[in-house]
This record gives C-alpha cells, structure tokens and sequence, in this order.
C-alpha cells in the first residue's frame, strides 16, 4: 500500500505527542538476554546519558537503501549452508523494507539476528533486547521497548543496549522462503514468521503474566519492579527485595475490559497500594508472594486471570486520530493463560482470516505470506501483511 497523506499527518500529531513522556528517575532497565525465553533477564543501570547521535530523520539526501530499510541487520548464521543462510538473511532484509514502508520509523533500529539449528520444534521468535521504564503522563511509569523509545529521540534518555532487537530462529525447521518451490502443508512461511515477530520487538507485548512471583500461577500481575533476576530464567528467591511498583509495559497502558471499558491500568492502580506503595522492603521474594496472597489485591490478580483466559474479554483500545475509541479485541481464549501469546496477540479466531492475521498467535503451516494476505483480501502487496488495526495499535503506542 502506498503511504497516504493521511498517515504522514498521523505520523507528525504522533511526533508532538510522543513528546510529554518523560524520563523515569528509576535509572534501571531490564536487558533481555535470549529472545526464545523471556525470563532470562538482568537489571541492568542505564543512566541518564545526552544522545550525541544526529538525530536520523528520513530525507532526500538518504542513500536509496538507507531510505527503504531502517533495519541496521546484525545477521548471523550458524549454518554450512550458504544458499539457506543467504534465504534468511534476504527475509530479514525484506521484512525491514516492508516495515519501513509502513511504520515511518525516524530512527535506525539495531537488529541481531540469529540464524541456528536449535532443538526441538521450536520455530524462533524475536523481542526487545532493553526495556525502559519511563514515566507517562498519568504518572505512572511504564517499560517501553528501546526501538519504540529510540523513536521518542529524546535529547537526554536513560543509557540504550547497542542493539534494539533480539532474534533467534531454527534452521532445523522446514521453513518456506519466498522463491521455493510450492508450499508443503508442513511447512511455516518465513517471511510471516520474521514479520510477526519483530512486531514483538517493536513493543507489540503485553506486561501481565502468571511467572513474575511463581510460574505457571493462577493470577496475573504486571512486571514487579525490584525482584532481582539471575542470569539464566531463574529469579533470585533469597536475596533482599525493595518494591518498587508494578510495571506495566506501553502497551498495557490501552488495554481494556470489553465488558466495561475499563482501563486494565485502574486495576494496576490498585496493585499499586499493595502495602501502602514503593520502596517496602521484603526478605526474600517468598516473603513477598506470602504478603501479596493475604492482600486484597490478590484478589484482583487472580480475577485478571479469569478474564484473560476467557474470549473476548479483552481489547486494545486504539487512539489514533481515525480510529478514536476502537477497541480490538486482544488474544484471550488460551486456558491455561500462557504469557507471550495470550494478551500479546490480536484474537485467532476472529482475525485468522482477515487483514489482521499477521498478529494472531498462531501461523497456519502450509500458508504463504501471499496466500494470507489475499485470505484477508488485500492485493498481494507485502506491505498489506500489516492490516490497519494492526498499524494503528502500533501508532498509539506511539501516543503517549
Ligand atoms: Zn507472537
């Protein structure tokens, strides 16, 4: 689709308003160290620092493949096969030109991709490699992907990883690449693959899981500032905890119950007076999961977990200047919840066969990115693979 004068007049209401956000005083980030499992994180210091980079707005005087592909791909491919290796990293490639057709990015985004065989029926994924907390403008502070916070191009910002995204894919799958023959029923279209989930790296990502105190709970709170993480997926259990809040991350900010049209960020205010606030000090994170269990707002945890294993009961409420107070309705009909697919992703089984298929939570095998676009009844231009709800849930995050 060609870029619209429309989206160009999005794109700079956008730019004015992304710039309220404001620097958190809480100078720690988390760097997340392996894209294919989310708990291997570390807090990391990330101080104040002035950017001295010249600000990267897209211009005329941008070399062509500058122009066409913001995407500065770090590709890596551990693989004695050149011919496969040349495939992936040619979709990697592709994938950045297509969003940079769409999103009007005005910073460069550091990519480090990982091409590898890997164990098991994993297909791969892809995330932020720094989240950074910043402080919205209702006050409350909220993790923001470094490729979403980078696009802020704040003069002074906390300190940025030297790379924004994270991927890691397995070459042991049989994937279909653009140019192969027909597609096996077997067989996961790379490019929908890649796109999917570098939309995760551009903050496409829900905050509220069941693993932050236990894993596999049956309640869901938003990230806990101040649990310490070790190296590995394993939380420091003993060590000294100082809370500092419940984090969401910038996409929480506008999801909603369907119900209702609640904010779910009311429902983190009220985490917020767990014990009267920030800076309680517990023993152990043992002591502070017995105390949050006797508390009332346990109770809400464990009913946000009912609500989002129930379908429908859940939405992005989007806020862009065309599409004020829509609601898309967000992936909860996954029971058990399961944290990276429920929440993150639009809901399968109304958006499979739309325009909007790109973020549903699971890739029908034997599809091509063609195939799915036409299903959705674009025209077969790939840039199309990013429906409108899509885009514009992507714009409001940009809306701070
Ligand atoms: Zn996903």
């Amino acid at each position: 689709m060609k870029r619209t004068y429309f989206t160009t007049i999005y794109f700079l209401i956008y730019l004015l308003f992304v710039k309220i956000i404001k620097i958190s005083a809480n100078l720690q980030c988390i760097d997340y160290l392996d894209p294919l499992n989310s708990r291997n994180k570390i807090l990391v210091p990330c101080p104040h620092v002035r950017s001295n980079n010249k600000i990267e707005i897209r211009d005329c005087y941008k070399s062509k493949s500058d122009q066409n592909n913001m995407f500065d791909l770090m590709f890596n491919c551990d693989l004695d096969d050149e011919k496969m290796c040349n495939k992936a990293k040619s979709t990697f490639e592709s994938v950045g030109r297509t969003l940079t057709s769409k999103l009007l990015l005005n910073t460069r985004i550091g990519l480090n991709a990982t091409f590898r065989p890997l164990e098991g029926n994993l297909l791969g994924s892809a995330g932020p490699s720094r989240a950074i907390p910043f402080r919205d403008e209702d006050g409350k502070i909220r993790l923001y992907v470094q490729a979403l916070a980078k696009q802020f191009q704040l003069q002074v910002h906390p300190e940025y990883s030297s790379v924004d995204i994270l991927a890691d894919f397995n070459s042991n799958f049989p994937f279909w690449f653009e140019g192969d023959p027909q597609i096996q029923p077997n067989q996961i279209g790379f490019e929908e693959l890649v796109l999917h989930e570098l939309m995760h790296g551009l903050g496409f990502l829900s905050g509220w899981n069941n693993d932050y105190i236990e894993e596999d709970s049956l309640f869901l709170t938003p990230n806990i500032d101040g649990i310490i993480f070790n190296v590995g997926d394993n939380i420091e259990r003993n060590s000294e905890l100082v809370f500092r809040g419940f984090l969401e991350s910038a996409f929480d900010k506008y999801m909603v119950l369907i119900s209702n049209k609640t904010l779910t960020t009311e429902l983190t205010s009220n985490f917020d007076k767990f014990l009267d606030g920030q800076n309680t000090k517990f023993s152990s994170i043992n002591e502070f999961k017995e105390k949050f269990k006797a508390s009332p707002q346990f109770d809400i945890a464990k009913q946000m977990y009912n609500i989002c294993i129930e379908s429908n009961s859940i939405g992005f409420l989007l806020n862009t200047s065309n599409s004020k107070n829509e609601v898309v309705v967000l992936e909860t009909g996954i029971n058990p919840f399961q944290g990276g697919s429920s929440l993150s992703h639009v809901d399968e089984k109304l958006f499979d066969n739309s325009s909007e298929f790109l973020m549903t939570f699971e890739q029908t095998p034997g599809r091509t990115l063609k195939d799915a676009i036409a299903a959705g009844g674009g025209k077969n231009r790939k840039e199309e693979a990013i429906g409108p709800k899509i885009l514009a849930i992507l714009e409001t995050l940009g809306h701070v």
